[in-house]
């Protein structure tokens, strides 16, 4: 099926004029931060929400899979070539714009899914806005939606008022808006499932003082390079916490086990936070998942716990 769907999609290229770059044969791992995994169909560099739904009513047509990826610092890929299309939204979807409060709508600041995290907490901070609970995560704002990026105590979806995403509509791909409401997010889970890409994202946020917000920023910062390994290949916690409530945290289970600096093939637990699985040694796809298989058969012993996966697993 890989030959006969990269023929299906050569053929779309020279039948359609698209300005959205595409490169075949990508090596998965070149995006993802854990730089582990094996080759795609192509990846296509998508610019505006034209050619996107374009891409994905052939894709649809041509019945090819689809992934999408953001900054791909929550994903881990397997190492053989998988037959689908991943799909990096660039160019029209990499902006932030913050309005004068719109009492209507209560939308003040808008995003593209390809914007930057690490901007937008910075960006927004700059005109008064508080994100500083998102400081120090990787990534884009599309994937951080997707995955209700934050902590146990608030996640990015909390502040959502809308989205706007490429979805199916009387069969066709096509630009819709939806309106997200409280029951709409949980801890690291974003509930719906209307959306396969989310292209803009609008939230409103109470406004502080600014000095304060950068003063928050750089203690957040601080704190996570004293507790995490930010500069090792990894994909941030691997499993989910357990409940607020629970004894403890995911990688204090890990760590309790003894599993700190346990190594398979060419990936470790870290020597500084248990819950990241970390690439240190040319650690294949395969190697990463064993590791987390492994970790998590020892938690489940002692602590009849199954862990959950954070980190979004691609062709396993
Ligand atoms: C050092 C480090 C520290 C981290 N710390 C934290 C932390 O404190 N809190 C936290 O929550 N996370 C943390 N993470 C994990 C990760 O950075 C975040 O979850 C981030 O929000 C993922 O964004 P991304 O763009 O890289 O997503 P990707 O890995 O690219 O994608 C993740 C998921 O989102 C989907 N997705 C991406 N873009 C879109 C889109 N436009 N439309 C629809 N679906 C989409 C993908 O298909 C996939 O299922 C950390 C990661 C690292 C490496």
């Amino acid at each position: 099926m890989f030959d006969l769907n990269t023929k299906k999609i050569k053929k779309f290229l020279r039948d359609t004029t698209l300005e959205s770059e595409v490169k075949f044969f990508q090596e998965t791992s070149g995006f993802s931060s854990l730089k582990a995994g094996g080759k795609c169909i192509c990846i296509f560099f998508v610019i505006n929400i034209k050619e996107l739904c374009r891409i994905l009513n052939f894709l649809k047509k041509a019945d090819i899979s689809f992934y999408v990826i953001g900054g791909g610092t929550n994903t881990l890929f397997a190492d053989d070539s998988i037959d689908a299309v991943v799909i990096k939204l660039t160019g029209d979807f990499d902006y932030v714009k913050i309005a004068a409060e719109n009492k209507k709508s209560g939308n003040i600041i808008s995003a593209g899914a390809a914007y930057s995290l690490e901007r937008f907490v910075v960006e927004t901070a700059k005109n008064g806005f508080d994100f500083s609970f998102l400081a120090g995560i990787p990534g884009t704002v599309g994937g951080a939606v997707a995955g209700n990026a934050g902590s146990l105590q608030s996640g990015i979806c909390r502040y959502l008022k809308s989205i706007r995403y490429a979805g199916l509509k009387e069969h066709s791909f096509s630009s819709l808006d939806a309106k997200i409401s409280g029951d709409d997010y949980a801890y690291r889970s974003f509930k719906l499932d209307i959306f396969p890409v989310i292209t803009d994202i609008h939230l409103t946020a109470d406004s502080s003082d600014r000095t304060e917000i950068f003063k928050k920023i750089r203690n957040n910062i601080k704190i996570k390079k004293s507790a995490q390994p930010l500069n090792t290949k990894n994909a941030g916690c691997f499993f989910k916490n357990p409940s607020a409530e629970a004894e403890y945290s995911s990688g204090e289970m890990i760590d309790i086990c003894g599993l700190k600096g346990f190594k398979y093939g060419g990936a470790r637990v870290s020597l500084k936070h248990a819950n990241f699985l970390e690439n240190y040694d040319n650690a294949s796809g395969e190697d990463i998942y064993i590791l987390s298989k492994i970790v998590k058969d020892f938690v489940k012993k002692r602590f009849k716990i199954d862990l959950e996966y954070e980190v979004k697993l691609v062709g396993f």
